[in-house]
């Protein structure tokens, strides 16, 4: 058993064709993960990278903390099933079950046992002497898995496993296969274009277009919170609906206005807002179906003049195909009905629940309405060191000292608020999220967010390592969680015993830092003046360490400009000619070794324009 990591995987074919773009997913062990896209998003080519059927062209793949890439397929522990079944015609199904297990030479006693339980768990006892042509489709995909299974492997991939089988079978198949996953307790990669089978079997689903990963989450995540329009647009069904509208937002509140349809959005909405203040931008409204509904009034939602266009009667309720218009503009929505509801050609009320619609950016499709805010901002004081702010006040940090007396903004994200006693407030909503409960947190009329398990009126503190302050002249990070570090690139020829090879360098002033394959490839993308033009170097806090006793990363030596105390949690503020970045940890001596871990850092031309990450 094994989880995977798949880190900033790429793939071109021939030097031209980018199937997969930098994909990184991390799948823990025993999850089921499903890969899903449209045909030629690059889904299988990620399947096939991870079985080791195809080369990987930059990046890392990890099964459980091995790296594979260059591990052969046989050696990966893992077992593949197709679409196409690929059994053997001429053996019985026990044969075919238990082939890998003769071929490895395993006692015939050892092989019956096996075989006898798989084909039981997979309801294949009566058929273990027929040959694959006498079973139904159904039957002859659960010999593949069988013969899957038998192998014991860490990690199942199975590549579109039921697009052969009838609409029915395949409903009973996705059944069979979610129960034969809790039954084997290891981990499943599926790749599949149905969103349906994403929706109902992944406990975690990765949405791919164009070779990237457009979102990765819980099916009820994606569904609620898709990340962007495609997303929104892919999962689910019948589809989204989407509308040109403007978002106006000023002091009071934000106004959504799409012509056939106006309405206010909620103070949680607001809260997480993606629109400035006095901002009115143009947006795409996206509503899902069950979210309009026609017949009876519904209180709190927004009432639309529509007329019927069709009616499905689905049994227990009703799909409707409605029309509205926008002066001219004749405005076309997918909505439900309950069973009642008849065609007629007047005028009919339909409803819509505002609580959940989701907005996106026109240019850039993102959400507007983000399921976890990347930060909210908080009026607050500073006077002598000593923080006002929600209903009570803080002490800065010896680290924080430079920030000048007055008004300020605190920016917290949701990892800046912990558990604590120095604040009170009222949690007014909480939305199951991948990490806990996102709280809607009211502390003295601020609304802001926690994720974790507070009472209704609780306490909490503030993580001032994670807090970013705002005054006019600044935006001070007190700890950023990336820094630019200026370097050149240098390759040179160099024998090791006895052979010439070339190596590359990171060059920091007078120091330099060994680069490595995947690193390299990253900068020869980058054009021919790699080794002319200046750079910097994106270091994270997540890509850094103080280096170990026989350190496995390249390792940088910096001088100490001081230590940042934040309650507790502690920064070295390190300098490399002429630029400061940070590690976590504490130290005296003036020079400091430092381990970094360059797949995980980013690189912006001298200007500041990130090239890669
Ligand atoms: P999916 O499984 O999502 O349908 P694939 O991973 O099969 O997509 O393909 C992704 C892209 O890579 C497509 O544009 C496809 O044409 C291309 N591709 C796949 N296999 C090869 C190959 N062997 N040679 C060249 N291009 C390929």
């Amino acid at each position: 058993m094994a989880g995977l990591k798949l880190n900033h995987v790429c793939k071109v074919y021939d030097g031209k064709v980018k199937a997969v773009s930098d994909v990184c997913i991390n799948i823990k062990d025993k999850e089921f993960v499903v890969l899903v896209g449209p045909s030629g998003c690059g889904k299988s080519t990620t399947l096939r990278m991870i079985a080791g059927l195809e080369d990987i062209t930059s990046g890392d793949i990890f099964i459980g903390e091995k790296r594979v890439n260059l591990l052969e397929s046989k050696d990966r522990n893992i077992a593949m099933v197709f679409q196409n079944y690929a059994l053997f015609p001429n053996m019985s199904v026990a044969d075919n079950i238990s082939f890998g297990l003769r071929m490895q030479g395993v006692d015939k006693e050892v092989i019956k046992n096996k075989v006898e339980s798989i084909a039981k768990m997979l309801g294949l006892s009566d058929y273990l002497k027929a040959k694959p042509a006498n079973l139904s489709g159904g039957q002859r995909q659960r010999v593949a898995l069988g013969r899957a299974i038998v192998r014991e492997p860490d990690v199942f991939l199975l590549d579109e496993p039921l697009s052969n089988l009838d609409a029915k079978l395949r409903a009973k198949m996705r059944a069979e296969l979610s129960a034969l996953h809790r039954k084997l307790g290891t981990t499943f990669i599926y790749v599949t274009h149905d969103q349906v089978e994403a929706m109902t079997m992944g406990d975690r689903i990765v949405v791919m277009k164009d070779g990237v990963v457009m979102q990765s989450g819980a099916p009820r995540q994606l569904f609620n919170h898709p990340a962007n329009k495609f997303t929104a647009g892919f999962i689910g069904t019948p589809q989204m609906n989407f509308f040109d509208c403007i978002v106006s937002r000023d002091n009071d509140g934000a106004i959504v206005d799409a012509g056939f349809v106006k309405f206010t959005l909620s103070k949680q909405q607001l809260a997480k807002l993606k629109v400035g203040v006095n901002e009115s931008v143009k947006a795409i409204l996206g509503i899902r179906p069950e979210h309009i509904v026609v017949g009876e009034a519904q209180e709190g939602f927004a009432r639309v003049s529509t007329e019927l266009v069709n009616v499905e009667d689905l049994g227990p309720k009703s799909l409707v195909r409605l029309l509205s218009r926008d002066g001219e503009k004749e405005i076309e929505l997918t909505g439900y009905g309950s069973s009642d509801v008849y065609y007629n050609d007047g005028e009919i009320f339909a409803y819509v629940n505002t609580e959940l619609i989701n907005l996106f950016d026109y240019k850039t499709e993102d959400t507007l309405l983000p399921e976890i805010p990347e930060y909210v901002e908080i009026d607050a004081t500073l006077n002598n060191g000593i923080l006002k702010v929600f209903n009570g006040s803080l002490k800065l940090p010896s680290a924080l000292n430079s920030l000048k007396d007055g008004d300020i903004k605190l920016r917290l994200p949701v990892e800046a608020i912990v558990p604590g006693n120095d604040f009170s407030g009222v949690v007014e909503m909480r939305e199951n999220v991948e990490d806990g409960k996102l709280c809607f947190v009211n502390a003295q009329g601020s609304l802001f967010f926690a994720i974790g398990d507070y009472e209704d009126k609780c306490t909490f503190s503030l993580d001032l390592s994670k807090v970013t302050f705002v005054t006019e002249e600044e935006v001070v990070d007190s700890i950023p969680n990336q820094s630019l570090v200026d370097f050149k690139f240098e390759s040179v020829k160099e024998y090791e015993e006895g052979k010439k090879i070339k190596k590359h360098y990171a060059i920091f002033g007078d120091t330099r830092v060994e680069t490595f394959y995947d690193f390299n490839t990253k900068m020869y993308r980058l054009g021919k003046k790699i080794f002319e033009n200046q750079f910097k170097l994106g270091i994270n806090l997540n890509a850094i360490r103080i280096a170990r006793e026989n350190e496995v990363y390249p390792t940088l030596t910096a001088t100490l400009e001081g230590n940042c105390d934040f309650e507790g949690k502690k920064f070295m503020k390190l300098k490399i000619a002429d630029n400061i970045f940070f590690v976590e940890g504490e130290g005296n001596a003036q020079t400091q070794v430092v381990a970094l871990d360059f797949d995980n850092m980013s690189v912006y031309d001298n200007e500041g324009n990130l090239l890669f990450d």
